[in-house]
């Protein structure tokens, strides 16, 4: 259960993440009593590189974080408490599913942030790792898109501002295959979201879904897979052209399935940020899965870029209504 605080009420309500709809309405019916909305301009606290950096630092303490693991489960709690640290509401989603070496509990966290309209952005990024890699980190897969999330998630819990669009921040276990990518193992996490979203109809509620994924990597560049939502890609190439990030991006003919798919599935327009060339050298991806995934390959600067990209776009989508 999640407690639910408007910033300028002092009326507040319990709610489940899963009855979204009836978040809503309640916020609705607050602001119908009399809560006097945010007029004035919406502003955030600096997006800090290097406090991202440190959160990829605190996640992989719980390394490998294998999904349905008891040190997955502990990674799980840490992302919670960052979260409830930062005065967001946060909620722990327990779910069976089956995989191919049998049914595994997992967990999703959820971090909400209200908004004024009726509309959500969900902003995600998987924290569970690639099973069966010795020595293993994960600190670019999937810590680096942790860390942004993180610390996007304490510049909005800090600044106690109502944004125009309501932001989820969702952290998905489960991704990795584990017996490789076949169908129906892997992407466990977010097939459960987008699940409860159209079961409960608050799909129609989500204005954007972003995923991070990979973004870590000294040499960012991100390559934008095929499957993602073109009027998406247009607000992404676009935020990274008004911050003179524009070369970091290629749009590629590859599909990747990542995380983004089960929203696009239903319906909800989304787009995978990842840098898929995570290597020794510019243009190799010889890092991935690997044991060199670990913090001295991935770099604050480049959870900083992403982070400030992501943001952009998130203003652009509410109007430019705040600075990032
Ligand atoms: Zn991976």
């Amino acid at each position: 259960m999640l407690r639910l605080l408007n910033h300028q009420c002092t009326k507040s309500t319990k709610l489940s993440f899963v009855l979204l709809l009836r978040t809503l309405c309640v916020f609705v019916v607050m602001t119908a009593l009399g809560c006097k909305e945010e007029t004035s301009s919406f502003s955030l606290p600096e997006f800090d590189g290097r406090k991202a950096y440190a959160e990829v630092e605190a996640l992989v303490q719980f390394s490998p974080r294998d999904a349905g693991t008891s040190s997955g489960w502990k990674a799980a709690k840490h992302i919670f408490q960052r979260l409830e640290s930062f005065g967001v509401e946060a909620d722990l989603d327990e779910f069976v599913d089956r995989t191919p070496k049998g049914e595994k509990t997992m967990i999703n966290v959820i971090g909400m942030v209200p908004g004024k309209k009726k509309e959500w952005i969900i902003l995600g990024s998987h924290f569970d790792t690639m099973p069966g890699i010795e020595n293993f980190q994960g600190a670019n897969d999937s810590g680096s898109s942790t860390g942004v999330l993180l610390e996007m998630a304490r510049m909005f819990g800090e600044s106690k501002q109502v944004p125009e669009i309501g932001i989820l921040f969702a952290f998905f276990d489960g991704e990795e295959g584990i017996a490789g990518y076949i169908p129906g193992d892997g992407l466990h996490g977010s097939r459960h979201m987008a699940k409860q979203l159209l079961e409960t109809g608050d799909h129609k509620k989500i204005r954007a879904m972003i995923l991070l994924d990979m973004v870590g990597d000294k040499d960012l560049k991100f390559t934008i897979p095929y499957n993602s939502s073109q009027e998406l890609v247009k607000e992404t190439l676009n935020a990274a052209h008004q911050l003179g990030y524009r070369d970091r991006f290629t749009l590629t003919r590859s599909i990747i399935t990542d995380d983004h798919v089960p929203f696009l599935e239903i319906g909800i327009p989304a787009i995978d940020l990842i840098d898929f060339k995570f290597g020794s050298e510019p243009g190799l991806n010889d890092h991935w899965h690997t044991e060199a995934d670990h913090l001295q390959n991935i770099s604050a600067e480049s959870l900083e870029i992403t982070g400030q990209i992501t943001l952009q776009i998130v203003s652009n989508l509410m109007n430019g209504k705040y600075t990032p």
